[in-house]
């Protein structure tokens, strides 16, 4: 795959005709990668990038996890630009709180207590879309830009045109064999065709921004001056570096140090259990992060960058179809469930990975009847990977953001399994396995119904300790006690902490209808009547 380049490459079969050989619509992070690989991979192939951005602006999508930091460092090579210009990400680390916390430091915390051991990476987006839309250029793909996708028709084998504004408002058509989506939420393609399906089943909305100013969980303001406090010497690594969560009923806001100095922060929330409140956006952020006793602390002397607010009132989407004769899509072009665990930049590296494999394939000359048995293939086995992924991970998983128990099991089982079924694939058995997401393959239904099944039993204890008003119970004081996932055995000793952890939380359920417990105090939501919680 990364063979040196021959000097004169050979045309590939039946392109004479066309002016470009891929037209990628989008030029940011999908969208150049996929221009760098089917250039790396495909010498003679002419990829033009249209990307309608002048300048890359601040933007979500920060937070690497393992497989989309295989990607970036093992398949596009960017060791370098991320070790110089992003920060080292230290894993996932989670807070809570309950009546009895007022600051960090009482708080109930779960993450690792080492350093990471797989490379994961907290990025400036914009810095990152601009190096790769660089690399891409300098690899030999055209890039168009400011320029704007107007129109396109999609022809099958005859070949497709794309209707180009340029920055002058000229107009250009270009005839190519292959259109690349990847217009991210625009989706630009799957729209036009009416193939965006918005999932109702989980209705939750964004808004985030930048800080300047928040406080260091490593610094002297939260973890005091004393090297000895039980506080520091607990977790080696380093907090700040992780993305770190504080969450609540319904909710979970993101802080994600950034290589300048900012700190993004972010609120997901699941709008059936949670109102924020405020005239604008930056309002409701602010007020809800003023609510929270830990993100309160954080930002008590932060102020957020002008302008930089966004939102997102509904965020996940499915595609009806993701590749055909002639076109396909990568990243959020070919749909996006939900940032918690940070598995959008993953799934732009399954997508991008596997379609790279269809267009050279295509391209290099394969029967267009093959072809289309691959493309069938491929659609259903990647629309099962995301719906099966929402359906076992995310669904309803709002519920038990908030309480220590609840969420701590499904953390390590969830991480556990992520760890086994795509972590260890990928870096361990065989770099192929960047093309097969967990749940693609056939069968993979003998891990979806026991992974949906704790999953929901989870979610089940959680409404049962709210309707008890023993939710958070043990959301004070608690430190973390795990060293963290690896390439070897930590993911199954996480695992298994995961499933005793379950156990437990199964049995303290099942004491609650012999004895009902004391409630813990505190404001506990009401709920309203279609989201009163079912018995566990
Ligand atoms: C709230 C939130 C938090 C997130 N956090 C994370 C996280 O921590 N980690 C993670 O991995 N993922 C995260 N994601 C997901 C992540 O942001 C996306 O998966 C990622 O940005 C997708 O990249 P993309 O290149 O597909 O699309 P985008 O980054 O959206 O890029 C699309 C590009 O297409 C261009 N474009 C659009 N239309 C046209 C047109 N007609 N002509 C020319 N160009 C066009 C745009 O200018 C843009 O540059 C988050 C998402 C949300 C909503």
């Amino acid at each position: 795959m990364d063979a040196p380049l021959p000097a004169t490459p050979a045309p590939l079969p039946g392109s004479a005709p066309f002016d470009y050989d891929v037209v990628v619509v989008g030029g940011a992070v999908s969208g150049t990668s996929t221009a760098i690989l089917l250039r790396r991979q495909l010498p003679s192939s002419r990829v033009l990038v249209v990307e309608k951005g002048e300048a890359f602006d601040w933007k979500v999508g920060e937070s690497t996890v393992e497989i989309s930091a295989y990607f970036l460092t093992r398949v596009l090579k960017l060791y370098d630009h991320l070790s110089r210009e992003q920060l080292p990400k230290q894993a996932f680390r989670y807070w809570f709180h309950n009546e009895k916390v007022t600051c960090l430091r009482e708080a109930s915390e779960v993450g690792p207590t080492q350093l990471a051991r797989t490379p994961s990476f907290q990025i400036d987006r914009a810095k990152l879309d601009e190096h790769l839309i660089a690399v891409a250029a300098a690899e030999g793909a055209e890039v168009w830009r400011p320029a704007k996708v107007v129109d396109f028709t999609l022809g099958g084998e005859a070949g497709n045109e794309v209707v180009v504004e340029k920055a002058d408002g000229t107009r250009a058509t270009v005839r190519c064999r292959w259109v690349v989506d990847a217009t991210g939420r625009q989706a630009l393609l799957a729209r036009k065709r009416g193939g965006i399906v918005p999932v109702e089943g989980h209705p939750t909305a964004s808004i985030w921004v930048r800080y300047r100013g928040v406080k260091d969980l490593d610094g002297p303001e939260v973890a005091g001056t004393d090297p000895s406090d039980p506080f520091v010497r607990k977790v080696v690594a380093s907090r700040r570096l992780a993305t770190n969560h504080f969450v609540g009923w319904g909710y979970w806001i993101w802080f994600i140090p950034l290589q300048g100095g900012e700190t993004s922060v972010g609120l997901v929330w699941d709008t059936r259990l949670v109102s924020p409140e405020g005239a604008t956006p930056l309002e409701k952020l602010t007020r809800f992060l003023d609510a929270n006793p830990l993100t309160r602390e954080l930002l008590e002397h932060a102020t957020p960058v002008d302008g930089d607010c966004r939102y997102y009132g509904h965020l996940p989407y499915f595609v009806d179809r993701f590749v055909g004769p002639g076109w396909t899509c990568v990243g959020d072009a070919g749909g996006f469930i939900d940032p918690f665990y940070s598995p959008g930049l993953d799934q732009m590296s399954f997508s991008v990975a596997s379609r790279v494999a269809l267009v050279k394939r295509a391209l290099m000359g394969a029967p267009a009847a093959d072809m289309e048995k691959e493309y069938e293939r491929h659609n259903r086995q990647y629309e099962r990977y995301l719906r099966f992924f929402f359906e076992s991970i995310y669904r309803d998983k709002y519920h038990l953001m908030g309480d220590y128990d609840t969420m701590t099991t499904a953390f390590l089982m969830d991480t556990g399994l992520y760890y086994l079924a795509a972590v260890h694939p990928v870096y361990r058995w065989s770099h192929e396995r960047i093309t097969v997401p967990p749940f693609s393959q056939d069968g993979s239904e003998v891990a979806f119904y026991p992974m949906r099944w704790y999953q929901r039993r989870l979610v089940s204890i959680a409404k049962r300790k709210k309707e008890l008003g023993v939710y958070g119970n043990h959301n004070a004081g608690r430190r973390p006690g795990f060293v963290g996932f690896s390439l070897r055995s930590a993911a199954w000793v996480m695992l298994f902490h995961g499933v005793l952890r379950w156990g437990k939380a199964e049995l303290a359920n099942a004491l609650t209808y012999v004895r009902r417990p004391r409630p813990i105090g505190g404001p506990q939501p009401v709920l309203p009547p279609k989201l009163a919680p079912t018995a566990g």
